[in-house]
């Protein structure tokens, strides 16, 4: 297959918004792509590798930018200044490229297969030699390439297509292309993807036959698409959804893992988005092997940080770190030591048990998941009582922890799904009034626009920094303040830029709302927000009016004493 027809499928997915136009487009061309070489489906996602496999080609815009010099005889600071002023790489290489045709110096043409294989000749190359080597490749396909297919080379290692082929649209065209006159269908496709994470194999499967579809399975040396909770807002609806009774659990303040081993021994942890964090975590893969025993399974569990002295759990942004060390893990661990809780069990001596009605799966995760320091079932109870309800969500917040998860006794686990199988119950928030004092220029479509701002609080005549709030803002004017007129108003105010980071005078005031606020040693004011999100931009406020460090300081007390805000 020449790269050229894929790009004529990208150019035809990009021209359209419309989620059928996209699954036809995609319906008519996956059997073609299956003849050729199933993995080529994964280049509909911008990428050489099934989603469970999250090595990435590590190549940055500023890598791109000398590529690109170097590629069509420019300055570094030419590119710099193009990208500047236009924010697409894609776009600007493609106009180079067509300048360079028009000289008559363009000739050859580039197969998907070697775009492939040169592509997955750079995943995760990192060390000495690396950058030479992925620019040695960035030239070089750069070198070969129209001027369209330049456009989405680049997009490509830069992470961001631009198409909007998400895995919902991917799902239906599979469907679509070999059982069109059967809409059941999109629902096994979805499951056998949630269960593999892997299209290539879907699509085998899928042009075999339904009972192959079926025959997709869970496998404990890949990651899955876990189960997502629905959002309640008291008691009474997360038992109408889960009915009565119904299993009530903390709601840990950490982070998702799902940990496997494999008939061979091999132990390996994923995130929720399947990224592989096993190097970071040789302390949990000791306790499942101590703790575990010699057999497959895979489980789905909560992973949070403990403090030793004071036996009480650390705020998630306290382990973060956990996750993103790449070197001295050791070290890392004696100081940051974690609790796995778990709370599911999806497979388990050779079988998956995904089908099991919840109440089952948790007898077998009680009788294989022993009540360890360092590992233990998640803290649960069963009721149909209202108020025994009440008194455990109240006595979890107390205890710190986010909320409750309550989840229905009879339901099997659907990966990947936000169904009603399992609900959670979160304070409701309160919010704030900060200064930006920094932004971060997005990517995608909201490239060249400041779209991630660093707020902060006041102490005396400074501001300390609360974090990064990236949400709240729209799309459109006349949704209210976009991520555009934010921009606008915040370009005059910069005074230093790095990278993809300015710093800007501290004068434009927002009104943040957040879930709650915890001490983080990464911002200046000593805490931070989790989950902010802008409601109002407050031409009305001065930095002056804003939220003072004591105030802060306040709220975290309250909200030790109460557990929580909005506690009900
Ligand atoms: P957000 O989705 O806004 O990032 P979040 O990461 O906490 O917030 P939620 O959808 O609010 O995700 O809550 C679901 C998450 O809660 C799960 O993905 C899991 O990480 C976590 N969790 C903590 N305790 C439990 C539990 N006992 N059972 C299931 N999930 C739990």
């Amino acid at each position: 297959m020449q790269y050229k027809e894929l790009v004529e499928v990208y150019e035809k997915l990009g021209g359209t918004t419309k989620r059928l136009e996209k699954r036809d487009i995609l319906a008519k061309f996956l059997p073609l792509l299956l003849k050729e070489d199933a993995r080529f489906v994964y280049l509909l996602h911008g990428k050489v590798t099934a989603d469970y496999d999250n090595r990435e080609f590590g190549i940055s815009k500023q890598l791109v930018m000398k590529g690109l010099a170097q590629t069509f005889g420019k300055t570094f600071e030419k590119i710099e200044a193009l990208f500047a002023t236009q924010g697409d790489l894609g776009e600007i290489t493609e106009k180079l490229v067509e300048k360079r045709t028009q000289k008559g110096l363009f000739s050859k043409s580039l197969t998907t297969a070697y775009l492939f294989t040169q592509l997955e000749s750079i995943l995760g190359l990192s060390g000495k030699g690396s950058v030479e080597r992925k620019l040695g490749v960035v030239e070089g396909l750069l070198g070969q390439a129209s001027a369209l297919e330049a456009k989405y080379i680049v997009r490509t290692l830069l992470g961001d297509l631009r198409i909007g082929v998400q895995g919902a649209v991917l799902v239906d065209a599979i469907a679509q292309a070999w059982y069109p006159d059967e809409s059941e269908v999109i629902a096994l496709v979805q499951e056998s993807y949630d269960l593999t994470t892997d299209f290539a194999g879907v699509l085998h499967a899928a042009a075999r036959g339904k009972a192959a579809l079926r025959k997709m399975v869970l496998h404990p040396n890949k990651p899955l698409q876990v189960m997502l909770p629905v959002k309640v807002t008291d008691l009474a609806e997360a038992f109408e959804i889960c009915g009565k009774p119904a299993a009530l659990e903390h709601k840990y303040d950490g982070f998702r893992m799902v940990l496997m081993r494999d008939e061979k021994g091999e132990i390996r942890l994923f995130t929720r988005k399947l990224e592989s964090v096993t190097h970071q975590f040789p302390d949990v893969v000791q306790v499942m092997q101590k703790t575990l025993g010699n057999t497959t399974y895979i489980l789905d569990a909560e992973v949070v940080g403990h403090d030793p002295k004071t036996g009480k759990t650390k705020p998630f942004e306290a382990i973060s770190q956990r996750i993103r060390r790449k070197h001295h893990i050791e070290e890392l661990v004696k100081q940051l030591p974690v609790v796995v809780n778990v709370f599911d069990v999806l497979y388990y001596k050779g079988e998956g048990v995904t089908e099991l009605p919840f109440v089952e799966r948790r007898k077998l995760l009680e009788k294989i998941i022993p009540v360890h320091k360092e590992i233990h079932p998640s803290e649960q109870i069963v009721t149909d009582d209202l108020a025994v309800a009440e008194r455990f969500y109240k006595k979890a917040l107390a205890l710190g922890e986010e909320g409750i998860m309550i989840k229905k006794l009879d339901a099997p686990y659907r990966p990947g799904r936000r169904v009603g199988y399992m609900v959670k119950l979160k304070p409701l928030v309160a919010d704030l009034d900060v200064v930006i004092v920094g932004a971060e220029t997005g990517t995608g479509k909201r490239g060249g626009w400041l779209t991630s701002y660093v707020v902060a609080c006041k102490e005396g005549a400074h501001y300390k920094e609360l974090g990064m709030v990236s949400s709240g803002l729209k799309e459109k004017e006349e949704e209210g303040m976009t991520y555009e007129a934010m921009t606008k108003l915040l370009k005059p105010l910069i005074t230093h830029t790095e990278g993809n980071m300015v710093r800007v005078k501290p004068q434009l005031v927002v009104s943040i709302t957040y879930q709650n606020i915890q001490p983080s040693p990464r911002y200046t004011s000593g805490f931070g927000l989790r989950f902010p999100r802008i409601l109002h931009y407050r031409p009305d406020r001065k930095p002056h009016d804003i939220a003072t460090l004591d105030e802060i300081k306040a709220l975290v007390k309250k909200q030790h004493a109460s557990g929580g805000f909005g506690l009900q």
